[in-house]
């Protein structure tokens, strides 16, 4: 039983491919026992889930946990997400958590092969491959996020979206600070089932943004919800050019 990776996001679809694992899923409480909880995942599945919460719950509970059957989790961390919550919107960030889940381990691995590959396999290699944008720490150096890791937002209307004491008179639409992405593997504060914390930096500790299920504001206005913001004066962005040292180190 894998029990000490981070917890996968995940739906009722999602749930059976983690049996055994562990998993956090957000639920809608339908009923509670001693003992269980019955209610619905964010793509409408019934789930079950184990375990003693802390009552009172609120409508939506966050639960963190073994994934004991296809429709059963076995709970050990529970939170209260209050009684309104974006369902859909977690429910796609689970199917995109889980898509690129690897991305981040497999992107390491991509570029060591690449790097050894590239004189022998340049006739399979894609013609001219794409630069890749790719954000760094600026202290560490170390990748934090790639383009497909991006979240897009609509930029807002600046300084109309915000309340008035905290509008600055200036009324040009005002640039994105930040950049929001999905939750990713290297966000230890993610899997400590908070609601909103700091992201910190997997490699030098250092602050590189915040999240927040409940939504945040982008600068320019937008909302962005949930939300997973790196703030761009921490992270370099750059673009992988084929034949570029990445200077990648490990742990
Ligand atoms: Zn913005
Ligand atoms: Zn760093």
């Amino acid at each position: 039983m894998d029990t000490s990776s981070p917890a996968a996001f995940v739906n009722g679809a999602l749930l059976r491919r983690y049996i055994g694992q562990k998993v956090r899923a957000v639920i809608q409480v339908i009923r509670s026992d001693i003992g269980s909880v019955i209610g619905k995942s964010t793509d409408d599945q019934q789930i079950v889930v184990k375990g003693s919460p802390n009552p009172p719950l609120t409508t939506y509970i966050e639960v963190i946990g073994i994934a004991e059957t296809e429709n059963t989790i076995r709970a050990e961390v529970w939170t209260n997400f209050g009684d309104s919550f974006d369902v859909q919107n977690y429910n796609e960030l689970c199917k995109l958590a889980n898509d690129r889940r690897e991305v981040m381990t497999e992107l390491q691995m991509e570029v060591e092969v690449e790097e050894t590959n590239s004189s022998s396999q340049e006739s399979l290699l894609k013609p001219t491959p794409k630069p890749q944008v790719m954000y760094r720490c600026k202290k560490c150096r170390r990748i934090v996020a790639i383009e497909e890791n991006i979240v897009p937002h609509e930029p807002g209307k600046g300084e109309e979206c915000f309340a008035w004491k905290k509008r600055s008179g200036n009324s040009e639409q005002v640039q994105c600070s930040s950049i929001f992405v999905e939750p990713m593997k290297w966000m230890q504060t993610i899997h400590d089932g908070l609601v909103e914390e700091k992201l910190l930096c997997f490699g030098c500790n250092g602050r590189l943004g915040y999240f927040n299920w409940a939504g945040m504001q982008c600068s320019c206005g937008a909302w962005v919800n949930p939300a997973f913001q790196l703030n761009k004066s921490r992270i370099d962005e750059c673009k992988s050019e084929p034949n570029s040292n990445l200077n990648m180190e490990t742990g």
